[in-house]
Order: C-alpha cells, then sequence, then structure tokens
C-alpha cells in the first residue's frame, strides 16, 4: 500500500484539547482502514491545543508518514479547523470526522461504499438523540426547525460534519470565500449527488464537549445569519403591519376625539405603545447590528486561520 504518495481517503480530524481521545481514536480508527485495504492519510488538524495532544501526534507521525498533522497559531473553533483540514486534505475521498469518537468510525466503511457507486456528498445521520441532554435534544430540534423555515437549502435534521466528501464537493466548499464558516450549511449548499447515512452517536468516551450553551446559541445565530437575509425581511414586514395598525387605531383615536370629545385619558394605552414599540424598534436594530457585525467581519479579510507548523506535509 502507497501511503506516502497519492492516497485514495483522506481522513480529516481536527482536535482541541484531545490528548485522551487521539490515542483512543487511533486505536479505533486503525483497524477500520486497514479493514478498507485503501492508501489512506490522516489530516489532523492542531486548533491551538494547550495540552499534549499535538506533542503526542507528532511523535506518533515520526513513524507513520500517513499522518499529517497541520498546527494552527491558536485556536479559531471547529469551523476554521475543518476549513484548513479540508485544505490539506488529497485524496479524492475526504472524510470529516472528531476526534472524541462520538462518530465512529466505523461508519467510514459505509461512506466509502456509497463513495463508489458514485455519491459526492455522504453524511451520517442521527437516529436519535438519546445520549444527549433533554435541553439540547430541544434547542437541536428548534434550531433545525427554525434553520429550515428561514434558510434555502435546507439543512437535513440531525447531521452534522461528520461526512465523506468527494475533492469535488470539498473543493467547491473551500471556494466559498466567507469567513464565518458555518460548515453545515456550506456542506448543503455546494449539493452533489447526497445521501444520508443513519448512525447512533455515541457519548463522549473521555475528555469533554468544547461547547455550552451560549456558544450553541451563538452557533445557531452564525449559521442562520450566515444562510439568509429572511430575518431581516421579517422586521421590515412586521414594521409595515405595526405602521398599518397604528394608522388604523389613529383614525379610530381621531374619530372618538371628535364624536364623544376625549378628555385626558389613556396614560396605560401610550405607556403600553411607547414600550411595545421601542422594544419592536431595539429588536430590529439588533437583528440590524447582526447583520452588519457580520459584515464587518467579512469586509476585514482576514485568512480563516493561520498555520503554526506542519508535520508530514
Ligand atoms: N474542536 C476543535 N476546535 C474547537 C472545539 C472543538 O477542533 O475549538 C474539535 C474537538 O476536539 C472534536 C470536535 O471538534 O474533535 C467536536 O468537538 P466537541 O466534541 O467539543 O463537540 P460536540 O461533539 O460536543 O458537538
Ligand atoms: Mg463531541
Amino acid at each position: 500500500m502507497n501511503q506516502q504518495n497519492q492516497p485514495e481517503l483522506s481522513i480529516v480530524v481536527p482536535f482541541y484539547n484531545e490528548q485522551e481521545m487521539l490515542p483512543l481514536f487511533l486505536q479505533r480508527t486503525d483497524p477500520v482502514l486497514a479493514k478498507m485495504a485503501v492508501a489512506y492519510e490522516y489530516v489532523f488538524v492542531d486548533d491551538g491545543s494547550t495540552d499534549a495532544s499535538a506533542a503526542w501526534l507528532k511523535e506518533q507521525a515520526i513513524h507513520r508518514p500517513e499522518i499529517k498533522l497541520i498546527s494552527l497559531s491558536r485556536n479559531f473553533g471547529k469551523e476554521a479547523a475543518l476549513t484548513a483540514g479540508l485544505a490539506h486534505a488529497r485524496a479524492q475521498a475526504i472524510v470529516c470526522i472528531d476526534a472524541d469518537l462520538q462518530d465512529p468510525p466505523e461508519l467510514i466503511i459505509a461512506f466509502y461504499q456509497k463513495f463508489k457507486e458514485g455519491y459526492e456528498n455522504i453524511y451520517g445521520q442521527r437516529t436519535d438523540r438519546g445520549t444527549d441532554a433533554w435541553l439540547k435534544r430541544v434547542t437541536a430540534q428548534g434550531f433545525y426547525k427554525i434553520y429550515n423555515l428561514f434558510a434555502s437549502p435546507k439543512m437535513p435534521y440531525n447531521v452534522g460534519d461528520f461526512r465523506l466528501l468527494s475533492r469535488r464537493a470539498a473543493e467547491a466548499v473551500l471556494q466559498l470565500p466567507e469567513r464565518e464558516r458555518f460548515m453545515k450549511g456550506l456542506f448543503a449548499w455546494v449539493g452533489f449527488k447526497s445521501i444520508a447515512v443513519p448512525y447512533r452517536r455515541e457519548k463522549r468516551t473521555a475528555g469533554k464537549t468544547k461547547w455550552n450553551y451560549w456558544k450553541l446559541w451563538n452557533f445557531a445565530l452564525n449559521g442562520i445569519t450566515a444562510s439568509t437575509t429572511l430575518p431581516l425581511k421579517l422586521c421590515t414586514y412586521f414594521g409595515m403591519f405595526v405602521s398599518m395598525a397604528s394608522f388604523i387605531f389613529a383614525l379610530w383615536t381621531a374619530y372618538k376625539k371628535i364624536v364623544f370629545g376625549n378628555p385626558v385619558s389613556g396614560y396605560t394605552s401610550i405607556m403600553v405603545a411607547i414600550l411595545f414599540f421601542s422594544g419592536v424598534q431595539l429588536i430590529t436594530l439588533g437583528v440590524i447590528g447582526e447583520y452588519l457585525s457580520r459584515i464587518f467581519m467579512e469586509v476585514k479579510h482576514r485568512p480563516t486561520y493561520l498555520n503554526k507548523e506542519k508535520i508530514n506535509l
């Protein structure tokens, strides 16, 4: 097997402080790849880890040229790390997988099978979210609902980054120039012949998740604002609706004043109206601000990530 030259399969693994997981990951993934009997490479992306994970991998890479390692100059987040991995993968079939074994490596065999059948965007789809806390389940479900209500193309439910992309599809993703990279959305956007492969997501065996609800909220916001401008339109339509309603109300008040002569009253209705409309205006401004701040980030044209070191590349 010629693993030094042109690999047939690239396994892209972004990781951030996964010193407990990396040995377990290789232990479980190596036999799967050996069974497949294809020339493969690992493209590990060290997303600014501060623990011993990168050092351990480097040691492995000395004896194993098929282990490639790109170290980023700091923690850029998984989306950027995944982008870096895709950019350095060389095979015709490229798998994106987490280092924490929540994405079962055994599924790569099924992915590759589908690839051989001509599919180019093969994604793992979770059959159940039993391993998630209920709050995560509910919020995730809500996110997919809202995202698909707003964005187009729609994103398949319960699908993450765990997938196999053809070289063509991966290059298409890399060509998308945005810096705010909501990878799941980009993967769905590029299209190509796609298919879901169902799987059960396991619990993390070691280490801990890098996510919390605040990060997830921002991630969701990024995803939606990156994929659709519908929230802006909604503001417009809501504003139009409110103006129309106010106009009718104004006519009604004028009519009452003329017919009944209206002594001073209506403190409550005035307060409610002022508070309500200030709230609406602030929310609308907030929505505009969300888009504006993203435009600002994009026009800076900063690179998505910076490399610090490359091993075996
Ligand atoms: N990860 C990364 N950079 C980050 C956060 C996470 O490369 O800033 C990696 C992490 O090491 C793992 C994968 O992305 O391999 C998924 O992360 P995690 O398990 O924390 O996410 P979850 O599975 O909880 O969604
Ligand atoms: Mg995980």
